[in-house]
């Protein structure tokens, strides 16, 4: 487990790198870029050109932040973007989950944060320590929780939701009631890493980070309801509610078609003839970025043999 999670957390990392690299190879020098947009009064949503996307609110008097991006050098990049938009210190980071392209760019912000986490997603961070890729473990979470809460910080109203193991077990996603804003995190993603590059038709799941696809369907279903029209993904462009409702029903139609076939006492084979997937990178290990349909169908019929 132990070995799978620090394997899981170095490839997060290494294949955002690799992108990069991929390009610095071709001798396109790829410096760490963000760019960030205001979305409403004191919102901001950060986009790095490697790893996950992040974002910040500014508060009364101090500066939440939503994820800390892939590498010490965008995490720094993050940090000299909110210094440019208000003076007003860092006083708080709530991670969406531990992939390292969330993550790492903790390592460049200053310690004695609050840092809000899932006690899985933290859990995971400890794990890696003894890694050749270790989680900065000066930077652990001092904050965690294993369901929603409603929390005041600097003065913002905020709701920190954690609906099921989705992407990951230790996933949250962070809801702006005032703004009608949501932060995501990978539950929702239009592309990047593992199967997800070019079109994204149904979504990643971790499954040795304890990820579910009935977890990613309650999620899902739970951030739709919030009365919220912006949903900020973890990777790719700002999303509208009814992009968000589009994946959902693709998703949730894909879950409920193998759940059928599993019924039936059918193989992953069988279930693959009969739902075909395209799009599926095939250069990407099947085994750290499965395709949804065999992750659903892994899930289900280890919970028929239980
Ligand atoms: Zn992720």
């Amino acid at each position: 487990m132990k070995r799978h999670l620090s394997l899981a957390f170095t490839l997060c990392c290494t294949l955002c790198l690799l992108a990069a690299s991929a390009k610095a190879q071709a001798g396109q020098r790829v410096a760490p870029s963000i760019s960030v947009t205001q979305l409403r009064d004191g919102v901001y949503f950060a986009e790095p050109n490697a790893g996950g996307n992040a974002g910040f609110i500014v508060g009364d008097n101090g500066v939440i932040v939503f994820d800390a991006t892939t590498s010490p050098a965008l995490g720094k990049l993050l940090l000299a973007e909110i210094a440019k938009v208000t003076p007003k210190p860092v006083t708080t980071v709530i991670l969406s989950h531990s992939d390292g392209d969330h993550t790492s760019g903790l390592a460049s912000f200053p310690t004695g944060l609050t840092i809000i986490a899932h006690e899985n997603c933290k859990a995971d961070l400890v794990a890696t320590a003894n890694t050749r890729n270790p989680f900065p473990q000066d930077h652990l979470p001092n904050k965690t929780l294993t369901k929603s809460e409603t929390v005041t910080i600097d003065g913002v109203k905020l709701q920190i939701l954690h609906f099921a193991a989705a992407h990951t077990s230790g996933d949250l996603q962070l809801y702006l009631p005032q703004q009608k804003i949501v932060f995501t995190g990978d539950v929702i993603a239009t592309n990047c890493c593992g199967n997800v590059r070019g079109p994204q038709v149904y979504t990643l799941i971790h499954p040795q980070k304890n990820g579910s696809g009935e977890g990613w369907v309650r999620t899902v279903k739970g951030l739709l309801a919030l009365n919220a029209d912006t949903y900020l993904p973890g990777h790719g462009e700002v999303q509208t509610k009814a992009d968000v409702q589009q994946r959902f029903d693709r998703v949730e139609t894909r879950f409920n078609a193998v759940k059928k076939l599993v019924a039936q006492g059918k193989t992953l084979e069988q279930v693959k003839q009969a739902l075909p997937d395209t799009g599926l990178d095939p250069s990407l290990d099947p085994v750290q970025f499965p395709d949804f349909t065999t992750v659903v169908y892994n899930e289900l019929t280890r919970k028929q043999k239980s």
